[in-house]
């Protein structure tokens, strides 16, 4: 795909010397340590790094779970660092997508009922039953959580994501619990829907092989971000070697 489009309108999110610090039994842990991005419209960017590194610290942020210690974070033109607790619910509620290693559906609901809980709560949703035909699950909207394999399971947990019609989507190890094949699809599946919906896509993920697909990885260490790599020309997931 063309890439210029992407970088037309400017960052969706910016964060600008983000720092987040723990105080416990006398010492100050700093999960995040004046970290500055800027996410553009359609981007999938990747989030590397071991364990400990901060990853998860950044996306609660971003998705508005959290509040920075120090530093300023920007949706479009406005400062979410300084939302107060209603406008942070209202940011997590309309603008973002959520997808979670372990899915977390409701299990006593239908793939269709568990998406339409998400739409409910949700200003301008799409329709349940489109967006579990677009992750290819027309024919499972019935199922209960325990009927479908994981691989579906996340399938249901991304069309959850994206009835809300969303304007960024965060994913925090979404092939964490599937196997290769099932990997693959799900990556798959989310470069559609950065495609389909034009948002920008951010997944914290182990996996160095996942990077490949990414317009940039952001790689972390010790609470910061070291380095930003740019793929010039990203892979399709079918190329990936899981
Ligand atoms: P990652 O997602 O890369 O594994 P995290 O963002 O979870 O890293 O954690 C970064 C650092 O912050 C770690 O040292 C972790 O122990 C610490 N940390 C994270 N959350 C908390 C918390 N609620 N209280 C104290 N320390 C925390």
């Amino acid at each position: 795909y063309v890439k210029e489009h992407i970088y037309r309108n400017g960052g969706v999110l910016n964060g600008k010397d983000l720092t987040r610090w723990y105080e416990g039994d006398g010492v100050t842990v700093r999960a995040l340590d004046q970290v500055s991005f800027e996410i553009l419209p359609g981007e999938f960017i990747v989030v590397l790094g071991p364990s400990g590194s901060g990853k998860s610290t950044m996306l609660n942020l971003m998705g508005g779970m959290d509040r920075p210690s120090e530093g300023e974070l920007y949706y479009r033109e406005q400062k979410i660092s300084d939302f107060t607790s209603e406008q942070l619910s209202d940011y997590r509620k309309d603008a973002v997508g959520f997808v979670f290693q372990f899915f977390h559906l409701i299990p006593t609901l239908t793939a269709k009922e568990n998406v339409e809980l998400a739409a409910s709560i949700t200003k301008g949703a799409r329709s349940a039953g489109e967006v579990l035909e677009l992750v290819g699950l027309s024919d499972r909207m019935k199922h209960f959580p325990s009927q479908m394999s994981g691989g579906e399971q996340q399938r249901v947990s991304i069309a959850r994501a994206i009835v809300k019609n969303p304007e960024i989507l965060l994913c925090d190890e979404p092939t964490g619990a599937l196997d290769s094949r099932n990997s693959i699809a799900v990556v798959k599946l989310l470069l559609e829907v950065r495609e389909r919906l034009g948002c920008p896509v951010v997944t914290i993920t182990h996996n160095a092989e996942m990077a490949r697909v990414a317009d940039r990885v952001f790689h972390m260490k010790d609470g910061k971000i070291v380095r930003v790599e740019t793929n010039r020309c990203p892979v399709a997931a079918e190329e990936l070697q899981w």
